[in-house]
């Protein structure tokens, strides 16, 4: 059975107690990686200048703490293979539904279940809705 890494779990901890029970499950299952949890000002507008986020601090769910978002990625790490992102999301919300949490997904903001209509990908992001 796979298991974070300690780095991974650091992450994690920094997130909202539903996002925690939802990965300690994933984790069971699929292995991956926590990219991020909270992130602070400086990190978030660095984040916002460089495209990567379109929200400056304190916008973005990663900025409330504990963090109401993460970034996670199914091993190995791929960026450009939508197909696999699209998978792992899919099972990650699935999991999150089955402990009553709703997920949105960085691939499919809003949530109509059509992956090829999002304008600004964002594959490992999961926000508590
Ligand atoms: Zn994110």
């Amino acid at each position: 059975m796979p298991n974070y890494s300690q780095r991974s779990k650091d992450k994690l901890s920094s997130c909202d107690q539903k996002l925690q029970d939802i990965f300690n499950e994933i984790i069971k299952h699929v292995d991956c990686t926590i990219i991020t949890g909270h992130r602070g000002k400086e990190e978030q507008n660095e984040m916002h200048r460089t495209g990567k986020s379109q929200l400056q601090f304190p916008d973005g769910k990663h900025n409330s703490d504990p963090s109401r978002a993460v970034d996670a990625a199914p091993y190995p790490i791929d960026w450009k293979d939508r197909e696999r992102a699209t998978l792992f999301a899919g099972y990650v919300i699935g999991i999150a539904r089955m402990q009553g949490f709703t997920l949105r997904w960085g691939g499919d903001w809003d949530r109509d279940w059509q992956v090829n209509d999002n304008k600004f990908d964002d594959f490992p992001h999961f926000e508590l809705k």
